[in-house]
């Protein structure tokens, strides 16, 4: 295990509106704020969600794609920098009509009606960085 400590910078509240990319509109908000690191959390509802999960063994992730809208019952996750840049680690709980959750790692959605999120940005530079055992970038700490 490794950690650090990190001081807070600022807390944002974002609203994305119905049709935005989940992921590049957070992205570039953080670009536009020039944020480095942050920790977020998130609920509203998205449509066209790819989420899924990694295997290990075979080094890949496998992913399912729910076209329909579905509740975002919790999501959250954090941003750190890939090559210079903001990148997203999120997981996401969605729920259908029926009340039934599917749950994974983020890859992509579109905001189907509203999405709230809470970003809290913290003023250090956190990078990731290929760990060839595992075969993902992890948070350089
Ligand atoms: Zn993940």
């Amino acid at each position: 295990m490794t950690g650090r400590e990190v001081s807070r910078r600022g807390e944002y509240i974002l609203r994305l509106s119905r049709g935005e990319d989940v992921v590049s509109s957070i992205l570039d908000f953080c670009m536009r704020k020039g944020i480095r690191s942050a920790w977020l959390s998130a609920i509203g509802a998205v449509e066209a969600a790819k989420i899924g999960s990694y295997d290990l063994s075979k080094k890949t992730y496998v992913s399912k794609s729910y076209l329909e809208a579905h509740e975002i019952v919790s999501l959250t996750g954090n941003i750190a920098l890939v090559e210079g840049a903001p990148f997203l680690h999120a997981h996401a709980v969605l729920s259908n009509e029926e009340n039934e959750c599917a749950a994974g790692h983020l890859f992509s959605a579109r905001v189907a009606v509203t999405l709230e999120v809470r970003l809290i940005a913290f003023d250090e530079a956190i990078a990731r960085t290929l760990d060839n055992d595992i075969g993902l970038r992890l948070l350089d700490l």
